[in-house]
């Protein structure tokens, strides 16, 4: 557990601010992350993900590695704002690629902040991580997640990026990287969020948990403890499965501990990792044993192997200087931290405009929806946690609270300036998306604002209209999230409501009739996605444990529209 907090709602900020303030001679911190202090103009390399991972990601900024870190709220993806943010600070003219596992909240919010900078002439690129070998077969590779593989492609782009590489070549070298890099990680016992009482999992007593993930997800199956030797042995069985060929092969190797497994556990376990590898014929190069990406208090191991060629050993071999690691010797000289930090750029204030006396009437209404669902998330936060921490990384409640709290007070400033009822979802859903993080934070958010489209700033809402705004949530929810109806995800809650609504509203049922007989089929399949497996997001890879419990964002989904149901009513 975490003995020390402050807020523990501001865990991950308040450690970056600690961070940045220990290595200010390689940090900056700026909104939404860091930055590593300037050194000239090159391709700028981010690391990018949600916080709990130390020292990924912002540990591993510095020379030789990364231009900086976009970091989330503890295991949830930073939203796209913040990733906007960061890559301003660090772009020194020569283009930004995003690094970071396979998730899909991170692919929604870095693909958003990537249009974004994009139109503003920018040039990014994303390379997504994909090494854990227990998430997919070798054949949907790009289904697997991100694990400690991470740090060999970070490893890779930032070496290449810091002898002057050109954009492109750094991009093709994560990738190679990616391509060459697998992953086989083990949990002992279940990490708990600051703040929290109890582990995300638990494994039961006298095993282990194969298959981790690193944000709480338990292991993929629980199978009886072994000794060091015999898990060495499943380790590297698992991961040379899927060696390039049968002849000698040179690997870059991790050995790493997940936060509460000891260095001198590790190194029992390396001395037959080791073995083992030797007598596969695999030439062990610049080894890493110890903790380079954790899971908070989880305890654990994984084990990485990169297969190396020329290209990507000189890259693995070259000097870098950051907080939490350190290879070879770096040259260059360092900037004074005390150098004159630029500006922080000033977000531009809001320029509200007034909606019709009507419309401002539908926006009060609307604000006193958004009111209705936030007392709503903060009750049902806890239950909402324990459904994600089933077969997802538990953070759906606090991510849910988080977003509602920020759709409200941006909805009330917007109130207060007289919007109109499309103006105010806008900057409920803008507000949404860039505070809660997480897949289900820029879902809700960009579903809000396309909703908002539905019913304008200059004319009286009707019972169609809010029909149309539902459809077009999950006509959003679907495009942004590619996710389809038996997925097991929010859309199993919300495509239902959605084509009841219009059913009955077409059909002349009254708001009040139409709401109450969607919300009841919402409420429905929400409660019957528990028989789904779930086909995407975090729970994908923990399928046969999610069965039976119904999907989170379905659940807050047919919760949400259920209250509102009965106010209306
Ligand atoms: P994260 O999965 O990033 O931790 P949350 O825990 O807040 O985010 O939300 C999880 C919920 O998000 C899932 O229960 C599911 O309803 C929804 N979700 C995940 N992926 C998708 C997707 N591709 N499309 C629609 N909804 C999704
Ligand atoms: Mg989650």
């Amino acid at each position: 557990m975490t003995f020390l907090h402050d807020d523990p709602s501001a865990f991950a900020e308040d450690a970056l601010a600690g961070l940045c303030d220990a290595y200010s001679h390689l940090l900056r911190e700026v909104p939404g992350g860091a930055v590593r202090r300037r050194q000239g103009s090159k391709v700028a390399v981010l690391y990018c993900g949600g916080s709990g991972h130390y020292p990924a990601f912002a540990g591993v900024v510095g020379p030789g590695m990364g231009d900086g870190a976009v970091c989330g709220n503890i295991f949830t993806s930073p939203s796209a704002d913040h990733a906007v943010s960061v890559a301003t600070a660090a772009h020194s003219g020569q283009g930004v690629i995003f690094s970071y596992g396979n998730y899909a909240g991170d692919v929604m919010n870095f693909g958003m902040a990537t249009e974004r900078l994009r139109g503003q002439g920018m040039q990014v690129e994303n390379v997504i991580v994909t090494d854990d070998v227990a998430s997919a077969p070798i054949e949907d590779k790009h289904k697997r997640r991100g694990i400690a593989g991470d740090f060999t492609v970070f490893k890779v782009m930032g070496a290449a990026a810091e002898r002057g590489d050109g954009f492109d070549d750094v991009v093709r070298l994560g990738r190679k990287a990616n391509e060459a890099t697998r992953t086989m990680g083990v949990a002992f016992a279940g990490c708990t969020l600051p703040g929290a009482e109890a582990p995300l999992f638990e494994v039961p007593e006298g095993h282990m948990g194969l298959g981790l993930g690193i944000h709480g997800e338990p292991g993929l199956a629980d199978v009886p403890l072994t000794s060091a030797k015999d898990l060495a042995k499943i380790l590297v069985d698992r991961v040379l499965a899927e060696r390039p060929g049968p002849g000698p092969q040179r690997a870059a190797v991790i050995l790493n501990g997940l936060g509460a497994t000891k260095y001198e556990e590790l190194f029992v376990l390396w001395r037959s990792v080791a073995r083992l590898l030797r007598e596969a014929d695999i030439e062990i190069v610049t080894p890493e044993v110890g903790e380079l990406v954790t899971s908070l208090d989880m305890a654990g191991t994984s084990l990485t192997l990169m297969f190396l060629d020329a290209e990507l050993e000189d890259l693995w071999n070259a000097p870098a200087l950051t907080p939490a690691f350190t290879r070879g010797a770096i040259t260059a000289e360092l900037p004074a931290s005390d150098e004159a930090d630029p500006e922080p750029a000033q977000a531009p204030a809001t320029a509200f405009q007034a909606g019709s006396a009507q419309s401002q009437q539908a926006a009060t209404a609307t604000l006193r929806a958004i009111t209705l669902t936030q007392t709503l998330l903060h009750d049902a936060e806890p239950e909402l946690g324990r459904l994600d921490a089933i077969a997802g990384d538990g953070d759906h409640g606090r991510g849910m609270v988080r977003g509602v709290d920020a759709a409200a007070q941006a909805a009330t400033e917007a109130a207060e300036h007289g919007v109109g009822a499309q103006d105010l979802l806008a900057a409920a859903g803008d507000a949404w998306a860039g505070n809660a993080g997480g897949t289900s934070g820029v879902l809700w958010g960009a579903g809000l604002r396309a909703a908002g489209e539905e019913l304008g700033n200059d004319r009286d809402v009707t019972p169609a209209d809010i029909a149309n705004a539902a459809q077009a949530f999950v006509d959003r929810l679907g495009a942004l999230g590619k996710a389809s109806v038996g997925d097991k995800t929010m859309l199993d809650a919300a495509v239902p409501f959605a084509t009841a609504l219009m059913t009955a509203v077409g059909s002349g049922s009254t708001l009040s009739n139409a709401l109450a007989e969607a919300a009841a089929i919402a409420t429905e399949s929400a409660r019957q996605s528990a028989d789904l497996r779930p086909q995407v997001g975090r729970a994908r890879p923990l399928a046969e444990k999610s069965i039976g419990t119904p999907d989170p964002g379905a659940t807050s989904f047919a919760l949400i529209v259920a209250a509102l149901a009965k106010e209306v009513r």
